[in-house]
């Protein structure tokens, strides 16, 4: 459910009619529900009440504005970060350094050093080699890193392929099969206090099964490691919760993924961890677009927006579908392609679909942006960096300014030996 709604004909972010928002800022522009963000917080929360020990960590990749961080902080959130960048985020949103979790496959030194400095909560060890440079440093500075070792446990998340992680030739956590062994001897290193496991198969899922599976195989690896005598306090089981992003698509409710999370792990005896995301930012947010002109096309006529693939990345690089609503539809229906001003074929939102009509200058949005939206914007073609608005009630703030292509190009330099 979301606070994005027709009212008197006009679609409306909670009390503010998005009309009022693009005159004001422009357009495109990212909205996102105050009131919408903290629902998806607590049903995601509540969804685990049967899980007594526990923490939730934001996946701040979905969604990393800070206004957006700084809610889900007062909601109780940690964060679960893979940069130095959004690191630096989740403390300036005010998040506990305790409730940090640090993930990827590639931290550096000077990140890894941050994190020891800043006393994040842990780090999340996707190789051995990383697990030895880790104890290294924090020995030398004379931290002990809390650790969890991520394992790839070669499921299947039936997903789209670029955010699938959790099979064998993924590049992400260590051999399920090797894992054991590979925690024995990072539990003997001084510097690091190896405290659980930790899994992400991959995002948008639609089914539970693959989540299963994978934590019922994480269940048999935490028993074999305290078998052979080492402590297993914490379980992180990652994200991957999928969201519908088409009018009438059926996904695992938070409160089915919580129940069956507390039957598979009911005698464990750890602390679970989470890392949600797009499950709690995705219906969070619209990226509201206008009509630059309605080009004919051979088979279906092309809708231009003043949108494109640097401001929402998802269609073109996973095909994905983002419903595309007018803002105040006459109840006329249209086919057509919904494509963007870039010089790519790939700028294209939708072929041959059925939309609301639209003409020149009208407004629309593409729904169901909040995750995996601003943050992946880029200034391709020399576009502007794309603003974003949050709403609350009628109120309405920016919550990320427009980077006008001049203030990048003030960035750049020409050597004095080109002249
Ligand atoms: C991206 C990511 C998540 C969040 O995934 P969602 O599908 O958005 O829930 C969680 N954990 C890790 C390690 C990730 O890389």
């Amino acid at each position: 459910m979301d606070h994005f709604e027709l009212r008197n004909g006009v679609l409306h972010a909670e009390d503010v009619p998005l009309p009022a928002i693009a005159d004001a800022v422009g357009s495109p522009v990212y909205v996102y529900s105050r009131a919408t963000l903290t629902r998806h917080a607590r049903v995601f929360r509540e969804g685990l009440a049967g899980v007594a020990d526990k923490h939730i960590a934001f996946a701040v990749k979905s969604n990393p504005n800070l206004a957006v961080l700084r809610l889900l902080a007062r909601e109780g959130f940690g964060a679960d970060v893979v940069s130095g960048g959004e690191l630096e985020r989740a403390l300036a949103a005010g998040m506990p350094a305790a409730g940090i979790v640090f993930s990827g496959v590639g931290k550096t030194q000077a990140e890894m050093a941050r994190g020891l400095e800043a006393g994040i909560g842990q780090f999340n060890i996707e190789s051995e080699e990383e697990g030895i440079e880790l104890a290294q440093l924090a020995a030398a500075k004379g931290f002990t890193a809390q650790a969890a070792l991520r394992v790839n446990p070669d499921v299947d998340a039936g997903t789209h392929g670029k955010i699938s992680t959790g099979k064998a030739e993924n590049k992400f956590g260590v051999p399920y099969d090797r894992a054991g062994e590979i925690y024995a001897r990072l539990a003997a290193l001084p510097g690091l206090q190896i405290r659980g496991l930790a899994v992400h198969i991959g995002s948008q899922l639609a089914s539970l099964a693959p989540l299963e599976a994978a934590f019922g195989r994480m269940g048999d690896l935490m028993r074999s490691i305290r078998a052979g005598g080492d402590a297993v306090t914490h379980m992180d089981l990652g994200g991957g919760v999928g969201v519908p992003y088409k009018a009438g698509e059926v996904f695992p409710s938070p409160a089915e993924y919580g129940a069956m999370v507390a039957r598979v792990t009911a005698d464990w005896g750890a602390k679970l961890m989470f890392e949600p995301g797009r499950v709690i930012t995705g219906n969070s947010g619209v990226l509201v677009t206008r009509v630059i002109r309605v080009k004919p096309g051979v088979v279906a006529p092309f809708v231009v927006v003043d949108a494109a693939m640097n401001d929402l990345a998802r269609p073109a690089m996973y095909d994905a579908w983002h419903d595309f609503v007018a803002v105040e539809p006459n109840g006329a229906r249209m086919v057509a392609n919904i494509v963007g001003p870039i010089c790519e074929s790939s700028d294209t939102f939708a072929m041959g679909r059925e939309i609301d009509a639209v003409g020149p200058s009208d407004l629309a949005v593409f729904r169901t942006a909040g995750a995996y939206g601003a943050t992946m914007a880029n200034t391709y073609n020399s576009r502007p960096m794309v603003p974003e608005v949050m709403v609350d009630g009628d109120k309405w703030a920016i919550v990320a300014d427009r980077i006008d292509p001049a203030v990048i190009l003030s960035a750049e330099r020409v050597p004095e030996w080109l002249d």
